[in-house]
């Protein structure tokens, strides 16, 4: 009976015009559908579903496993809802797809995941309906947002074998610097990036104090900025096969000189924020985004880092930075048992709004919706780890080489001296002696 219910859901949601503006009717009988089946599930999944879901999260935990599923879903339909609309999805369709395609392999609710799983090949299908072909004016950003989409709907495997071997041929159109803003095989993250004109909104070259349109005067991106970005690039360059301009070894390697982590909550400028965020994604990168556990010898000072700053994230109220850490975290092995994480928690599930978000709801860039609210998604989640593992099991030489130089490291640094200077040119030693014997 089940069955039969989730087949006619099924082609009900799929035989529906994928494309809508704002909130067709069709949407709200989807999550009538979704929500039913849900129950259902609910029903057959659990032995005893009433005591499952009013249990308490944790013993004096205020909410019930039925308040996070609740509101994990919620949180999941408001990101559909947003996906579907025209303008949203022709901007950040790549990332959409893959946020549907991260939580159904990662999270451990059967329901989660296949919600995430059904909206993530809808969209996937739609996408590659839009785009079938490399345009012949393509620039770098739009070749590299063709990969994304590619990837992330292979990954939900909606394919498209012309537009893949089309990109593999017409990635060569463009060099690192153009898909990475610097060339990691020549120089470490630079730290002369302009962002983009706080003004006008244009993009300058690098090197550039001022902006060539307003003569505005531009703040530099961080060095971790850069570099996790790039990180990202190549990471589904190498997942994929396309190769965005360099390798994900070749961005990876420079980690080193990304160390010691010194940034603090309180400083001025993005400092701190850019640190969490590269530390975040060496993880999501190294474990395919919370797929496999990580071991936290491997990224010691990563892992002191984020575990010395998570309630920041709370402090600032920063819903989209709070998941970064805890799914990080939960992938070096703390759990729902842990005060942090049950900060964390007890965070999301008291601050979601009306619409099934997370983070402000008068922001204008669709991004800073739904991304924040992917991050509580997660946050909220236990994973379905498959166990300790590597995206790339090949780095791992190179991490546990890092790891014991790191700690050598700080086993020679005298209490109490500043050690910045030399500690970063004993940190680029290392990572040059390593690295020759690396190649
Ligand atoms: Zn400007």
């Amino acid at each position: 009976m089940l069955r039969k219910l989730l087949c006619l859901t099924l082609s009900l949601f799929f035989l529906q015009p994928a494309l809508s503006l704002g909130r067709p009717p069709f949407v709200a009988a989807v999550e009538h559908h979704q929500f039913n089946q849900s129950a259902g599930h609910n029903h057959a999944n659990a032995a005893s579903p009433g005591k499952t879901r009013g249990r308490p999260l944790w013993p004096g935990s205020r909410f019930t496993e039925a308040d996070r599923s609740r509101a994990v879903m919620r949180g999941l339909k408001f990101i559909y809802r947003t996906a579907l609309q025209r303008k949203n999805f022709e901007e950040y369709g790549h990332d959409y797809i893959w946020c549907f395609y991260t939580l159904s392999a990662a999270v451990r609710d059967v329901n989660v995941r296949r919600t995430a799983r059904r909206m993530g090949i809808e969209r996937a299908r739609f996408w590659r309906r839009a785009h079938r072909l490399v345009p012949a004016d393509a620039d770098a950003a739009t070749i590299s947002s063709l990969v994304y989409g590619n990837d992330a709907a292979d990954s939900l495997g909606v394919y498209d074998a012309a537009l893949k071997n089309q990109l593999k041929r017409e990635v060569s159109r463009f060099k690192a610097r153009d898909y990475l803003l610097f060339d990691p095989l020549v120089e470490p993250p630079p730290g002369d990036v302009p962002d983009e004109c706080k003004r006008c909104g244009a993009n300058n070259a690098r090197g550039s104090t001022a902006c060539f349109v307003c003569q505005t005067p531009l703040i530099m991106r961080t060095r971790y900025d850069v570099w996790y970005d790039a990180l990202i690039s190549t990471y589904v360059g190498k997942r994929s096969g396309i190769t965005l301009g360099a390798r994900y070894e070749d961005v990876l390697k420079w980690l080193p000189t990304l160390r010691p982590y010194r940034a603090s909550p309180s400083d001025e400028g993005e400092e701190f924020h850019d640190t969490v965020y590269a530390i975040t994604h060496i993880v999501y990168t190294l474990n395919n985004y919370s797929q496999y556990k990580l071991s936290p010898r491997l990224l010691p000072q990563e892992f002191e880092f984020l575990k010395a700053n998570l309630k920041a994230a709370i402090d600032e109220d920063d819903a989209d930075m709070l998941g970064e850490f805890m799914d990080s975290l939960r992938a070096f092995g703390l759990t729902t048992g842990d005060p942090s994480i049950r900060a964390g928690m007890e965070y999301y599930l008291s601050r979601q709004n009306r619409d099934g978000s997370w983070g402000d709801v008068n922001e204008k860039d669709i991004y800073m919706r739904y991304h924040p609210t992917w991050n509580a998604i997660a946050g909220l989640s236990e994973y379905a780890w498959q166990g300790e593992g590597l995206s790339f099991p090949e780095v791992k030489p190179l991490l546990e080489k890092w790891a014991r130089a790191g700690v050598s490291d700080i086993s020679r640094s005298s209490p109490g001296s500043d050690t910045s200077l030399c500690g970063n040119h004993r940190l680029l030693s290392n990572f040059m002696r390593y690295n020759l014997e690396a190649n």
